[in-house]
């Protein structure tokens, strides 16, 4: 079980990296992984800070995460030999770091710039190029710095987004209770827990989610660290990933243009919801209070799509037992599920 050695969160954390980095030991060289954005936001600040301990740091932009990308930053790696990279930005940038130093034996720490998803502090990455669409283990952070006043600068959209990635967690775990019920899998309950807590949490506070209020941004991003923290101690994305990611890969493969990750587990979740007989409206009524998409329309996706990917999803990762293994729905069943929880009209 790979754990966070330090998390720091909150409002102007970010000149923190400097006591981080001498309470873990950490000197010589520094690889810092971030985007053109994410680099002026806050990648240059922390190279200054890095230098003022007296580290050699190289900075790398990243575009994307692709297995190119993650190439590249292994070879600047080897080449460069860091002690540690600082991943500065949101997923993709997190992704690629997270990738590329686990398989380097290099240790992250995540700078993140916004908090789209969980993958901010999970182990797991999300690359493209892989023949799964799906996220794969790489390693948890060493520490997690967030910054409260450099997240506030992202989209508010991004924000949105990592709302509905964490209430996506509800179905998840019904998937990984299911999933224990019937085909005896490993079950862990404090992993669970945890991710449900952070589920829980954010739908208790959404009327705090709001472009002006700083504890808003405080709640989400402490549900989405312990989101990654729960999948360290499960070992795997099962207590934050069911049926509803599922149903947004498939999106995903559909369409192109397509929505953000968390919109469309937000609204897999509603449909999975209904089919686990859980309490679906609270789902729906949580994400449209927080301004999330809660149809095919606000998605910006066809009605057909929506229930193509839903009859698709379980195809998708076989071995993942979720309700939709279980039930096995045709075209016309999952029409009437997205019409019943008016997803599509
Ligand atoms: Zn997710």
């Amino acid at each position: 079980m790979q754990l966070p050695r330090e998390v720091i969160v909150g409002k102007g954390t970010l000149p923190r990296v400097i006591e981080v980095v001498q309470r873990l030991g950490l000197s010589g060289s520094a690889l810092i992984i971030a985007g053109p954005k994410s680099c002026e936001i806050a990648g240059n600040k922390v190279r200054d800070l890095l230098e003022q301990t007296g580290m050699n740091v190289d900075t790398l932009l990243v575009e994307t995460a692709t297995i190119r990308d993650v190439m590249m930053v292994e070879e600047r790696i080897k080449a460069w030999k860091p002690r540690v990279l600082f991943a500065v930005g949101g997923g993709t940038k997190i992704d690629a770091a997270k990738l590329s130093s686990a398989r380097q034996g290099v240790p992250f720490i995540s700078v993140p710039t916004t908090l789209s998803h969980d993958g901010i502090a999970s182990p797991l990455a999300s690359v493209k190029g892989f023949d799964k669409p799906y996220s794969i283990m790489a390693q948890a952070p060493l520490a997690i710095i967030a910054d409260t006043d450099v997240i506030a600068q992202a989209p508010w959209r991004s924000v949105i987004s990592g709302c509905g990635d964490a209430i996506a967690k509800f179905t998840a775990v019904k998937d990984w209770q299911l999933a224990h019920a019937e085909k005896n899998e490993y079950y862990g309950e404090y992993a669970a827990s945890l991710a449900l807590m952070s589920a829980t949490l954010v739908i208790q506070n959404a009327r705090l989610i709001t472009q002006e209020n700083d504890e808003g941004l405080r709640v989400l991003l402490e549900a989405l660290i312990s989101c990654g923290v729960a999948m360290s101690i499960a070992g795997s994305s099962r207590p934050c990933s069911g049926s509803e990611h599922l149903f947004s890969h498939a999106l995903d493969m559909i369409n192109c243009p397509h929505a953000m990750h968390g919109e469309q587990c937000g609204v897999g979740s509603i449909l999975v919801a209904y089919l686990h007989n859980a309490n679906w409206k609270r789902i729906r009524d949580a994400l449209k209070q927080i301004g999330a998409p809660t149809t095919a329309c606000e998605l910006g996706v066809k009605d057909e799509d929506v229930v193509k990917a839903l009859e698709m999803a379980a195809t998708i990762r076989p071995e993942r037992y979720t309700i939709l293994h279980k039930l096995k729905l045709n075209y016309e069943v999952c029409e009437n599920v997205a019409k019943t929880t008016q997803v599509i009209s």
